[in-house]
């Protein structure tokens, strides 16, 4: 498979995505052309394709740590803020032990909140595209958690006092995993990690650092599932954390 396909069919996905969170159901689209795309001409070399994440091996996986396993027990039974007296599950988070990134999102939602798992649901299989195109994947080479580990009332904002409340589980968190590079999707998690009142617009295009870990900022996929005008930064914000993690 060529670059040119595997981005149109990454687009593809983001499109199938968005129309079962609308609808429920595919919908037909026009096809969706990048510029990259459009440049390439038919004598341009074929990328390889994305590869499928690899099988990890048991002893990669997050829960063989004793450090998160100490840390998600210590979110299960937590009732440090308000939000614990809602909660069905705590959310931790999950993923690679020794992860390239950590992705971090604002708190979870329903669905989330339903299965004590991260990032479930089309805004969750949305990221996991996202990590796809390149080349990540949230068992071998991802940890993915949000900043408040129990669902905010109504899917609202985490006030200031929960998220201070739950930060140190997440700083304790990335001391454990010490990713190459963090990923904040959306603006809580973004102007949570950098301490800035700008929104993602500004943030993405900045270079962060999270105590020294470079910070990639970008939008949440829940407004891309709301919003297909933002895949096309969300685009530039993956092939940059993807160089990024090159030079790491
Ligand atoms: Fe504890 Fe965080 Fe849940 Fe609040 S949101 S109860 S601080 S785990």
């Amino acid at each position: 498979m060529g670059k040119s396909s595997s981005l149109s069919e990454y687009w593809q996905l983001l499109e199938l995505a968005e129309d079962y969170l609308q609808d429920g159901s595919r919908r037909a689209h026009p096809s969706l052309i990048l510029p990259q795309e459009q440049a390439a001409s038919p004598a341009s070399p074929a990328a390889p394709a994305v590869p499928e994440p690899p099988q990890p091996a048991a002893q990669d996986q997050a829960p063989s740590s004793p450090g998160l396993a100490d840390i998600a027990a210590k979110v299960t039974s937590c009732t440090r803020c308000a939000l614990h007296r809602g909660r069905k599950h705590a959310v931790p988070g999950e993923g690679a032990a020794h992860p390239l990134v950590l992705v971090v999102g604002e708190g979870p939602g329903a669905e989330e909140d339903a299965t004590g798992r991260p990032f479930v649901g089309p805004a969750g299989q949305l990221l996991d595209r996202m990590l796809k195109a390149i080349d990540l994947d949230r068992i071998s080479n991802c940890f993915i958690a949000n900043v408040v580990k129990c669902r905010p009332p109504g899917n609202r904002d985490p006030q200031p006092e929960e998220s201070a409340a739950c930060l140190p589980y997440l700083r304790a968190q990335i001391a454990v995993l010490r990713p190459r590079a963090i990923l904040a999707v959306g603006r809580v998690a973004a102007q949570t990690l950098t301490g800035l009142s700008a929104g993602v617009g500004e943030l993405r295009r900045r270079q962060l650092a999270y105590e020294g870990i470079p910070l990639a900022v970008t939008y949440h996929p829940s407004a891309v599932l709301r919003d297909s005008s933002l895949k096309r930064p969300v685009w530039e914000d993956l092939k940059r954390l993807k160089s990024t993690l090159g030079h790491a």
